[in-house]
């Protein structure tokens, strides 16, 4: 995929000796040179990267950063011609991603750009992970959302936790008392029933037709397990 990349500048030389190395490096590049178009465009559309000039006309580099800040997370790149102005801005924390003094060389600019992309592209990965999928069950391990078919099914935190250890640990099988211990610690004095009612409950919750379940089975006389095969 083609990364879209938003250049605010005013010197339009720069902007468009930029926009053609970036071109010819497979990036696509939308210049605005004035603060206030920017930042709209900014705002509006959406780049996997903004090269911000400080001097603007219109609104500054400094206030247009701030208000992209607070309405996206994007990777910004502030560029000034003056290095005592990167330094301020620097200083001011504004959460740019990278700065840099023009004039630059532009394969030093690209190098930048990619090193920033796959910084910013390591959360998405992460945020992936955090996701479990068997067939149309989705678990996201960190905000404990369940769906199936992209339907939202409401857990209580027992039957959440019952779910995750079976999911984590596909094909084996658990008896009551190593649930018990697992997810319920010690913290409870259940018997194996306990077990049995919160299964019950999660099934049918998650199993579209509980006599013919889809993800945990029954091991008679042993306990229950889960599995992703088909
Ligand atoms: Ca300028």
């Amino acid at each position: 995929m083609m990364n879209k990349i938003l250049i605010i500048e005013d010197e339009e030389a720069i902007a468009e000796l930029e926009k053609d190395y970036l071109e010819i490096s497979d990036f696509e590049v939308t210049i605005e040179n004035d603060g206030e178009k920017g930042l709209k465009t900014a705002l509006s559309e959406e780049f996997d990267l903004i090269i911000l000039d400080l001097m603007l006309p219109g609104i500054d580099g400094y206030e247009i950063c701030k208000q992209i800040r607070n309405q996206k997370n994007i990777p910004i790149i502030m560029v000034s011609a003056k290095k005592d102005d990167i330094d301020k801005i620097r200083g001011l924390g504004l959460g740019a991603d990278d700065y840099m003094t023009k004039p630059f060389n532009i394969l030093e600019v690209k190098a930048r750009i990619k090193t920033i992309l796959r910084r910013a592209s390591q959360p998405v990965a992460a945020e992936k992970k955090k996701i479990i999928r068997v067939r149309d069950l989705e678990v996201n391990i960190v905000n404990r959302s369940v769906t199936l078919g992209g339907k939202e099914v409401r857990l209580t935190a027992k039957e959440f936790d019952l779910l995750q250890l079976f999911i984590n640990n596909r094909g084996k099988v658990f008896s009551r008392e190593a649930m018990l211990e697992t997810v319920w610690k010690y913290d409870y004095m259940g018997d194996a029933r306990t077990v049995d009612v919160h299964i019950r409950r999660l099934r049918e919750k998650i199993e579209r037709n509980t006599s013919q379940p889809e993800f945990i089975f029954t091991k008679w006389g042993v306990g229950y397990y889960f599995t992703d095969k088909d």
